[in-house]
C-alpha cells in the first residue's frame, strides 16, 4: 500500500466536499479540499498527493482543463485522477476519459463506492507502479522519471514527444496511423492536425540522433519504429548498426570508468 495518504479533493460544493473529506478521513486518508481549480493546480506544483478527486463544474477553470494540465505536466502526468460530477452525460464521461481520467463517478454517488474506487486507483497506479524503462540498443526511455538517454547523452524531450516516443517503442514493428498517434500522444485536441504530428516526429528524430533513424515514415499512413536497422537502400543507411557500434560503446564505458584510456 502507498505511504502517501494525501488526497486532493477539488470540489466547490461545501456539502459534498465535507461529505467526501469525512469519509476519506474515516478510511485513513488525508484529504485536502480546495474549491477552485487555480488553487488545485498551484497546490500540485508544491505537493504530490496519492490521487485527485476532481469535480468538473468549478467556478474558475473547467475540470476537464485542469485534468488536461495535470496530464501535460511531467510531474503529475501519472497521478491517478477520479472525476466526480453532476454532469452525468455520456459526452462528459467520454471526454474526461479521453483527456486522461482514470475513473469516473456521477453524482449522487455512494461514499463507499468512491472509497473502493479510490483504493483501487491508488494501489493499482501511483508512484509504486511506474511504467517500465524501455531499452532499445543504446536508447533508454524512462517515462516514470521523464528521462531519455541515447548512450550517455541525455535527450531533452517535451511531454508530447515523450508520449510519441513511448507509443512508437511499445508498438515497435507495427505501423501507427497519424490518427492513432494523435489519440495517444495528444488525447482529445481537435486543433492538432496531421501536420503537427509530422512536425513533432521530425523534431523527435533530430533529437534522438542515430536512434531517430529507427522511426520510419510509412507513406500515406503514419509511422513505425523499426525493429531492425534501416535498410541499406535508405538514405540513413550510413547509420546502420550505429546504435551498437564499438565507437559509441567505448565512449559509454569510458565515462562509467569501466575501461581505461
Ligand atoms: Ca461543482
Amino acid at each position: 500500500m502507498s505511504h502517501n495518504r494525501g488526497i486532493l479533493v477539488v470540489e466547490d460544493e461545501p456539502a459534498i466536499a465535507d461529505l467526501v473529506a469525512f469519509h476519506l478521513r474515516e478510511e485513513g486518508w488525508d484529504p485536502v479540499v480546495v474549491a477552485e481549480g487555480e488553487r488545485a493546480l498551484k497546490l500540485l506544483q508544491k505537493t504530490l498527493p496519492a490521487a485527485v478527486i476532481l469535480d468538473l463544474m468549478l467556478p474558475d477553470i473547467d475540470g476537464i482543463e485542469i485534468l488536461r494540465r495535470i496530464r501535460q505536466t511531467p510531474q503529475t502526468k501519472l497521478l491517478p485522477v477520479l472525476i466526480l460530477t453532476a454532469r452525468g452525460e455520456e459526452a462528459d464521461r467520454v471526454l474526461g476519459l479521453e483527456v486522461g481520467a482514470d475513473d469516473y463517478l456521477a453524482k449522487p454517488f455512494s461514499p463507499r463506492e468512491l472509497l473502493l474506487r479510490l483504493k483501487k486507483l491508488v494501489e493499482g497506479k501511483g508512484a509504486n507502479a511506474k511504467p517500465p524503462v524501455i531499452r532499445f540498443g543504446v536508447l533508454e526511455v524512462d517515462e516514470g522519471r521523464f528521462r531519455v538517454k541515447v548512450g550517455d547523452d541525455l535527450v531533452e524531450v517535451s511531454a508530447t514527444e515523450m508520449r510519441l516516443l513511448v507509443e512508437l517503442l511499445q508498438n515497435r514493428g507495427k505501423v501507427l496511423s497519424r490518427q492513432q498517434l494523435l489519440q495517444k500522444a495528444w488525447g482529445f485536441m481537435p486543433n492538432v492536425t496531421h501536420r503537427t504530428i509530422d512536425t513533432h516526429v521530425k523534431r523527435l528524430r533530430q533529437k534522438l540522433g542515430l536512434a531517430g533513424n529507427y522511426i520510419e515514415t510509412v507513406r500515406g499512413v503514419g509511422y513505425r519504429w523499426l525493429e531492425e536497422p534501416p535498410s541499406e537502400a535508405s538514405p540513413s543507411a550510413a547509420s546502420k548498426k550505429a546504435l551498437k557500434n564499438p565507437q559509441q560503446r567505448k565512449r559509454i564505458s569510458r565515462s562509467t570508468g569501466e575501461t581505461k584510456k
